[in-house]
């Protein structure tokens, strides 16, 4: 574990000793091994981990890491290639983020290419090559000084360059080409050695003044002080806290306290949120407390502005970085807590590639170096609920709403035999209405884009359905589409049936635009605002729209789960929840958990000042038993029976996951692959519970066939030692070229 230094690895006995050192670099490439590479000719910086190199892959040239720098390599010197350059003079990676992505590679069963150069921004994961160009210099090396005069005499334009690398000393590639030497002859004179390019260092600028920012503060409410008395106490040593609190209980309030006292202290904070919806509110809230000391990271930043924040944080300027679940990888030197917001939260597990958790590594990361964390939740996690049960998280609770504002009330509206428009009964519209009425805003929560969920022939009885998955396609009526939401095929909306030309079409069912649609309809005189990946491209529109909220005139707000997270809105006072019942009967163990969250999020934007608020709830099953718990009990009324589920079950938190899952255009060939390695596992690993080969939740997706393994045992080491095993069989398996296979571990969804 951890990363080990060249200065360790010095009294190994080498098989194959070689005079020079050896790197062992990660790219960004399939492989689960680090590859060898001899040190660039030449070089004046120090090789060391975490340093960029750039390196022969194949035909390409590509940016890697060093991860170690050994005395041997397991191959034999010939084979061994040579890597050209560093473009840095410092690693770009510290010691302990490299230890972070390394485990995180353990742990997620990923390559260490994937953890250690998908945690890099964009800029300075690829060198183009006109970037290669514009930074690098070239220079003749010092194994040229011995160059016989007669050495080059048969290609006089390589004598004629190295002529003038000579005189020039060392040269942008700019000027060389001027002087009418191309990079061919450059990069021929450095595979003989005779010339090398490095990078001209840019300087770094000095740290502006920290600006401080006056704002009113709010008299923390007993809950607060407590939780503040504990946290605080925590400060300098490793301490990971639950902070559950109500929605609008002023945890965030708690957060700002907290990283203020770590300032002082001369330390850096890192605060993670869920989504980008989310950021430009809470930005704004740190930067009135802390001004320009707090950077942000989110996916919706240009390349270049990423690049900037992350050298920024790095360095040591910035003091606050709030970012979503890749910030987590920042450098950070002077790191002294964490928070992460809405711990629950799904979009913390990333879904492709690199599966891995920017919760859970959090915490990794918070032990490792000896500092604070808070989780923060009003619908904590099964896992942090588990982890403070079992005493290994410090639980706090804000059991009330902060300054006068109360919970709401919530009623179910049994919508069973009535009729509904754009997705909403009478009762719902009315009270929508009435709140506009009294001056209120209103906030309609379906999480379903477009139009229609489906298209349909009243005629024939046929359907819209993808061609290349299992499931319907979605109609959206403004941009005349049938769109698939799973693979993202898009279609000419048909007028009439594909099947016996008939023109009677029906749309059945709403999604967010229909509703839209309706209230705009409904209620001609108030505006409203839609709020989905199709409208909220980017933190500008989420900008732009919390302005017109913010003056606080009656309007509607209509959006999918974008809408649930972490808002406040104060001058919402009903939530009206068009649909939820999708959740219920989900074949997925998580969905009540999920579900439950969702409502109680969604419910929690409704009444967060002054004017009380009220939550109601569209339902075809009012008698279901989670809605009865959540109804009478709250959240925890309705997640504690299912932590004991789970724990009579041996699910997670109380036993261990993961999806091995093979998708492939043959379904045979899937569930072939998945056998094997199915029959090998349950020889060595008796004990291990497999399920499988089954199709996973949605079992044909963008054309191929999606075939899964369910691993569990009660216990982490031998899941992993399984894992392993699997790995190395799937990468060992000749894949063709449209198929391919991914591991989960700890998954949140799809099991
Ligand atoms: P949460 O993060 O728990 O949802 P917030 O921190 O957003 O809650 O707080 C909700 C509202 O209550 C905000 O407007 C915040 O300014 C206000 N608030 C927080 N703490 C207090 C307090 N101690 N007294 C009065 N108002 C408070
Ligand atoms: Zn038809
Ligand atoms: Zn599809």
């Amino acid at each position: 574990m951890g990363v080990r230094l060249a200065s360790l690895l010095s009294v190994a006995l080498p098989q194959r000793m070689s005079k020079e050192q050896i790197l062992r670099v990660a790219v960004a490439a399939p492989l689960r091994q680090a590859l060898d590479y001899l040190p660039p000719l030449g070089a004046a910086v120090t090789a060391c981990p975490g340093l960029r190199v750039i390196v022969p892959l194949g035909a390409r040239r590509v940016v890697g890491i060093v991860l170690d720098v050994v005395a041997a390599s397991d191959l034999a010197p010939e084979r061994l290639k040579r890597a050209i350059g560093f473009p840095d003079t410092a690693p770009v990676i510290p010691a302990d983020i490299l230890d972070l992505c390394l485990f995180a590679a353990r742990y997620y069963h990923a390559t260490p290419g994937e953890a250690v150069l998908n945690t890099l921004p964009a800029g300075l994961r690829s060198l183009p090559r006109s970037r290669i160009r514009a930074i690098l210099q070239w220079r003749v090396t010092p194994a040229s000084e011995a160059l016989p005069a007669s050495a080059l005499k048969r290609s006089p334009r390589l004598a004629a360059a190295m002529a003038f690398l000579r005189e020039q000393g060392p040269a942008s590639e700019a000027l060389c080409r001027l002087a009418g030497i191309g990079a061919a002859q450059l990069r021929s004179l450095e595979s003989r050695g005779l010339a090398m390019s490095e990078p001209c260092v840019a300087a770094t600028e000095p740290p502006p003044e920290a600006e401080t920012a006056s704002v009113k503060e709010h008299i923390p409410s007993r809950a607060q002080a407590a939780a503040l008395v504990t946290l605080e106490s925590h400060l300098g040593s490793f301490h990971c806290s639950l902070l559950e609190g109500v929605t609008g209980s002023g945890k965030t309030e708690v957060y700002l306290r907290l990283i203020e006292q770590a300032l002082a202290a001369g330390r850096q904070a890192l605060v993670l949120v869920p989504e980008i919806g989310l950021t430009p509110q809470t930005r704004q809230r740190f930067v009135q407390r802390f001004g320009a000391r707090v950077g942000v990271l989110h996916s919706g930043l240009g390349d270049r502005e990423r690049e900037t924040t992350w050298n920024e944080a790095a360095s040591g300027r910035l003091r606050v970085l709030i970012g979503t679940r890749s910030a987590l990888f920042t450098p950070l030197p002077e790191l002294g807590v964490i928070v992460v917001d809405e711990e629950h939260d799904g979009s913390f597990k990333q879904q492709e590639g690199f599966r891995y958790s920017a919760r859970d590594l959090a915490v990794y990361r918070a032990r490792r170096l000896g500092i604070p964390i808070v989780l923060g939740s009003a619908t904590p996690s099964t896992e942090s609920l588990a982890n403070c049960r079992a005493g290994r998280f410090v639980h706090l609770e804000l059991p009330q709403r902060a300054g006068k504002a109360r919970a709401p009330s919530t009623r179910l509206l049994d919508i069973r035999g009535q009729t509904l428009d754009g997705g909403m009964c009478a009762e719902m519209i009315d009270a929508i209405g009435h709140q506009l009425g009294a001056g209120n805003q209103v906030l309609v929560f379906l999480n379903r884009r477009g139009w229609a969920p489906l298209l349909s022939c009243s005629d024939c009885g046929w359907m819209a359905d993808c061609h290349h998955c299992d499931a319907r396609l979605t109609l959206h009526k403004a941009a005349d589409l049938l769109w698939c939401h799973h693979c993202d095929a898009r279609i000419p909306a048909p007028t009439s049936c594909p099947g016996c030309h008939s023109a009677r079409l029906l749309a059945l069912g709403a999604g967010t635009e229909r509703t839209e649609h309706t209230l705009q309809r409904q209620f001609p005189a108030f505006p409203v605002h839609r709020i989905d990946r199709g409208t909220m491209q980017g933190a500008l529109a989420m900008d732009k729209l919390y302005g017109e909220i913010g003056t606080g005139e009656p309007c509607i707000l209509v959006g999918t789960q974008m809408l649930a997270k972490g808002h406040h809105f104060p001058c919402v006072t009903l939530a009206a929840i068009i649909d939820l019942d999708g959740g219920l009967f989900s074949p997925d163990y998580r969905a009540a958990e999920r579900t439950g969250q969702l409502l109680v999020q969604v419910g929690g934007r409704a009444g967060r000042a002054e004017r009380p608020g009220e939550v109601l709830i569209q339902t075809l099953h009012p008698q279901h038993p989670w809605m009865e718990r959540l109804l009478s009990g709250g959240y925890r009324a309705f997640i504690d029976p299912i932590l004991a589920e789970r724990e009579t079950w041996g699910l997670p938190p109380f036993g261990h996951l993961a999806i091995l899952r093979v998708e492939s255009p043959r379904e045979r060939s899937a569930i072939e692959v998945l056998a094997d390695v199915k029959a090998h596992l349950r020889r060595r690993f008796t004990e291990l519970d497999i399920v499988g080969p089954v199709p996973a939740q949605m079992a044909r997706r963008a054309g191929r066939y999606r075939m899964q393994l369910l691993l569990r045992d009660a216990r982490r080491a031998p899941l992993h030692a399984a894992l392993e095993a699997a790995c190395q069989l799937l990468d060992a398996h000749r894949f063709g070229a449209h198929e391919r296979w991914q591991v989960d571990v700890d998954p949140l969804e799809g099991a």
